[in-house]
């Protein structure tokens, strides 16, 4: 069983300090939320972990399973079972979908998956999320709409089968049937108990459909109140506001 563990991690964007200090523990088979304001490093916390170039780790370490993620390439980070969806995919003209999607799983897995096997897998996981088969053709994020990008984020995770998924904003743009399609998919896929999802948000609609297992709000770059799904539920009514003021 797989453990991502997050140790004392100090971040800094252009000499500015965003994160201060943060410690966090997510074991495979169970769904953390973070949760918290604008602008107070959620997304700077994914980058960190994904290997961002502009984001300078100062001090701390990220550990997959005792290896320590920020001395591997971001190459190293795929293989080594991370995976993150990040907020804003790039285009990539003359790329399609299913060609990317193959690339990628070749990457993680080392060897290139068998054809006829892959397109069963891509088949499967396309139909499973509502995608129409012609998705798999398209060029990699041209003209995707925010439910498109979104499903083939799941799309991707649930192909390359990562140890820990970092999925930041998954319910930014989703309409309620998006929402529903792309909360199914995560549900569907940590049930097999062998991924640990890491889900970045600052709403709270979200985690009515994927309830998560323990919920951390972020607050200027450290988290600063932890507890059970209930903990979102009173994020819901209560807002931010009472750890913003705290921070400031
Ligand atoms: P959140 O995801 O919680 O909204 P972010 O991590 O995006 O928060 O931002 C946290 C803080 O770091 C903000 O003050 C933001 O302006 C700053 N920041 C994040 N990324 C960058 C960047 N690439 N360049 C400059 N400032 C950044
Ligand atoms: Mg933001
Ligand atoms: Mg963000």
């Amino acid at each position: 069983m797989s453990t991502l563990e997050i140790r004392d991690l100090h971040v800094a964007v252009e000499d500015k300090e965003i994160l201060r200090g943060v410690n966090l523990t997510v074991a495979a088979g169970q769904t953390h939320a973070i949760m918290g304001p604008n602008g107070s490093g959620k997304s700077t916390l994914a980058y960190a972990i994904a290997g961002h170039p502009k984001y300078t780790i100062t001090s701390g370490k990220v550990l997959l399973d005792g290896v320590d993620l920020l001395e591997l390439s971001v190459d190293e980070r795929a293989r080594a079972g991370l995976f993150l969806a990040m907020q804003y995919p790039v285009e990539v003209p003359g790329v399609s979908v299913s060609n990317f999607l193959r690339s990628a799983v070749t990457a993680v897995r080392g060897e290139a998956p068998k054809l006829r096997e892959f397109a069963k897998d891509l088949k499967n996981g396309m139909d499973a999320l509502s995608i129409d088969s012609a998705f798999a053709q398209r060029n990699l994020n041209e003209g995707f709409s925010g439910g498109e990008k979104k499903r083939h984020e799941i799309l991707q995770m649930e192909l390359l089968k990562p140890k820990i998924a970092v999925l930041d904003e998954t319910d930014s743009g989703l309409d309620v049937d998006a929402l529903r399609v792309v909360s199914e998919g995560i549900n569907r896929f940590r049930a097999s108990g062998e991924t640990g999802v890491l889900l970045i948000t600052h709403y709270t609609r979200i985690l009515r459909y994927v309830k998560p297992d323990f919920v951390h709000v972020f607050a200027a770059g450290r988290i600063v109140e932890e507890g059970g799904p209930e903990l979102a539920e009173k994020l819901e009514a209560e807002g931010y506001e009472q750890y913003t003021k705290a921070s400031a």
